[in-house]
């Protein structure tokens, strides 16, 4: 007889093993599917986020800036370090060392909370039958009163730039450089191709993005993107937009990339390349022929607001289904579907899923750009104040970016956050408190922010949208 299971999920990502923690805690019997082996050869769990994704990237991310620090402004605050040098298999082991530390303490909390953490290869069949192919062993075929697919996503791969992980990378190879390429490349100014530009070049790559697009950023609030515009081509990097590639040619240590754009024609040679244009659903053998599950359009997985697919009891969520593909959508989706199961009254908010960009200094986002409020028709009004006339920002040496709000003329009603500067990923919070909460403006403007902090460019910016700023000119 097959093995049964109150719930089982495919893939062990943030969307996934928080989806599985959450349902053994109601008291579901819980397995998890998961078949990624790390690099290290062992079986992984935390997928693509935990792996080689959100914590690689950001401690590649914090140390590349700990050394731009070293070299650009220690001296400004007095400080000498004598000859820098870069030791960057000692930088490697300290990102895989807090990799293994997270994707352990994912185990972990699946024994704590006796979660069934199955290793290999999930496929969804009719009736929420699961065939199980174990990384040893036989196949076995698996039943669930509730199946939750969580195998995310995989990067986008383009004709003219063949990835071989070694002169064209992907993210996950961008992650990987034994040495500082001299020249880089980067196909795609999105969230992951400024990251990882940014890290090779605060190590001392001259950089080079190439955006098929001719505008920067065109998701996030064009005053916002223009300003960062200006700081990250400051910072060094070369960012040209409405570069469409065309044509790669490998030698034995470089690449020749051919472009268009208005001028027509060109051909740079680079060290390296990074293909960072984005990623797509992770379909492939997840579904059987007769697992009865849409696809949309764009192969996402078809969900309802609650992640319902079309087959009863069976979900899907994160990466694989529409909505921003990001590990905190992926986590609420999770908690989510494990509540819908167990029939509690519960949503996600997806009005109020924040972006980050963790770039120096980062942007981040929620809610409506001006452009979009603008195409509404509807009355707004917005407040935008720089960090240049923040204290703590100015002792931190980070006088860069600005809070920009959005908000409704008729209502008062915070429409959108938009945040470029110092720790905009942790300021970014307080606009989606805010927004979750229905909070006016006006509430924002009443509230005692302490002193000195960078918070207080929040309250700043919630009074200029009436005027109302005191620290601006
Ligand atoms: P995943 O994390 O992709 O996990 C899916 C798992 O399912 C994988 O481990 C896969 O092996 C497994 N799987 C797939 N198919 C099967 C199968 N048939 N059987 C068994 N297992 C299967 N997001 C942020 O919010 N913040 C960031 O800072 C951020 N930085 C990023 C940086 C980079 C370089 C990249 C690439 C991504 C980044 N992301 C970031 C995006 C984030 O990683 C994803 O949105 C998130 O991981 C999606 O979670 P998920 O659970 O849907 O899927």
């Amino acid at each position: 007889m097959a093995d049964k299971y109150d719930v089982i999920v495919i893939g062990g990502g943030p969307g996934g093993y928080v989806a599985a923690i959450r349902a053994a805690q109601l008291g579901y019997n819980t397995a998890c599917i998961e078949k990624r082996i790390n690099k290290q050869d062992q079986p992984a769990l935390g997928g693509t986020c935990l792996n080689v994704g959100c914590i690689p990237s950001k401690a590649l991310l914090d140390s590349s800036w700990k050394y731009h620090e070293a070299e650009e402004s220690f001296a400004d605050h007095g400080i000498g370090v004598g000859k820098l040098s870069l030791d960057l298999k000692t930088m490697h082991e300290r990102k895989d060392k807090v990799v293994q530390q997270l994707t352990g303490g994912v185990a972990s909390l699946f024994k704590a909370n006796k979660v069934t953490w199955l290793q290999g290869t999930g496929q969804l069949k009719a009736n929420k039958q699961v065939v199980f192919t174990p990384h040893e062993g036989d196949e076995q075929t698996l039943e669930a009163d509730n199946v939750i697919l969580a195998a995310g996503s995989v990067p986008v791969e383009i004709p003219p730039a063949e990835v071989d992980q070694k002169i064209i990378v992907d993210s996950t190879g961008a992650l990987e450089f034994d040495s500082v390429p001299k020249k880089l490349g980067v196909i795609g100014a999105g969230i992951i191709g400024l990251e990882l530009g940014s890290v090779w070049s605060r190590l001392g790559s001259q950089v080079t993005v190439l955006e098929a697009v001719d505008t920067f950023l065109p998701a996030v609030d064009q005053q916002i993107a223009k300003e960062a515009s200006k700081l990250f081509t400051k910072q060094g990097l070369d960012i040209q937009l409405g570069a469409r590639v065309t044509g790669t040619k490998k030698n034995k240590n470089s690449v020749r990339v051919t472009y268009t754009d208005k001028d027509g024609e060109h051909e740079e040679t680079f060290d390296r390349l990074i293909v960072a244009v984005g990623r797509r659903p992770y379909t492939e053998g997840l579904l059987s022929q007769d697992a009865g599950v849409t696809l949309d359009e764009r192969n996402f997985i078809y969900v309802d607001n609650q992640c319902r697919t079309d087959v009863p009891g069976v979900y899907a969520i994160g990466d694989l289904v529409r909505g921003p593909a990001l590990a905190h959508k992926a986590i609420e989706e999770g908690v989510m579907v494990a509540e819908v199961i167990a029939g509690e009254h519960t949503q996600v908010n997806y009005d109020a899923v924040p972006s980050v960009i963790y770039t120096h200094p980062e942007v981040a986002w929620v809610g409506k750009t001006e452009e979009e409020v603008k195409d509404s028709g509807e009355p707004y009004k917005t407040g935008a104040v720089p960090f240049a006339a923040n204290g703590r920002a100015l002792a931190a040496g980070e006088p860069g970016g600005l809070v920009k709000f959005v908000v409704d003329e008729k209502t008062d009603r915070v429409l959108g956050m938009h945040v470029l500067g110092p720790q905009a990923s942790e300021l970014i919070q307080q606009g989606v408190v805010a927004m979750e909460f229905g909070a006016s403006i006006e509430d924002l403007q009443l509230m005692v922010f302490g002193h000195p902090s960078l918070s207080e460019t929040v309250h700043e910016a919630a009074l200029a949208t009436d005027y109302k700023a005191i620290h601006v000119a």
